[in-house]
């Protein structure tokens, strides 16, 4: 669906950086390891394609992929990183708010949990955020071919009782594996459904 169409488009440091606000736009966010880069690779059919925004200095930017003419996916920082000094934090969250209330051409956040661990504390804080924005998001949970059938039931029991506290959540979880390319095709779907 957008194998060869997607390019690294830019780091984004502040508000001013962003592309014109004219392209439907998905975002992705996640706590650090849960396995994004490796999703996003998936998804678009590139390998290395988000390791851009895994190298150091890169890791505090909104990078911004094409897909195709008309859509960009972006990747949002990963959060919970330990050992994060505050003042970047800060900005980040900063910078972080005022992307997602001042997008308008955001469809969805898709927020990617870990299916061994479902939604933590640190999750929620951008769980909030997104509601607070009036921001659909969907959970992604990544990593499926890690857990075992019952272990994932009871995670996703988890993540639905959590997303029932959340307004913006939209019902539908969707379940990956970027190693073993389960949902993905999926997932891509639902971005490319999106108007
Ligand atoms: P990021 O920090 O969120 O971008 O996470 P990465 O994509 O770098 O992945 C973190 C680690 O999890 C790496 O060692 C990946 O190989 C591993 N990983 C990512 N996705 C999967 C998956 O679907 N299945 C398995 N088994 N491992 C994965």
């Amino acid at each position: 669906l957008f194998a060869g169409e997607v390019e690294f488009l830019k780091g984004v440091v502040a508000m001013s950086g962003l592309p014109a606000d004219d392209r439907i736009e998905v975002c992705f966010a996640g706590r650090s390891n849960v396995g994004k880069s490796s999703l996003i690779n998936a998804l678009t059919g590139r390998k290395a394609i988000a390791r851009a925004s895994n190298t150091p200095g890169r890791t505090q930017e909104i990078n911004y992929f094409t897909l195709g003419d008309e859509r960009y996916l972006v990747d949002l920082p990963g959060y919970g990183y330990a050992n994060a000094p505050l003042d970047k934090v800060a900005k980040w969250q900063k910078l972080l708010k005022q992307y997602l209330s001042g997008r308008q051409s955001l469809r969805r956040a898709f927020v990617l949990i870990d299916a061994r661990h479902g939604v933590k504390a640190v999750d929620e804080e951008i769980l909030k955020l997104l509601d607070q924005s009036a921001v659909t998001f969907q959970c992604v949970l990544t990593k499926a071919d890690k857990v075992k059938a019952h272990e994932r039931d009871k995670v996703l029991t988890q993540v639905r009782s959590a997303l029932s506290k959340h307004p913006a959540a939209y019902p539908e979880i969707v379940l990956t594996s970027s190693e073993k390319g389960d949902g993905i095709a999926n997932l891509r779907a639902i971005i490319a459904g999106l108007i």
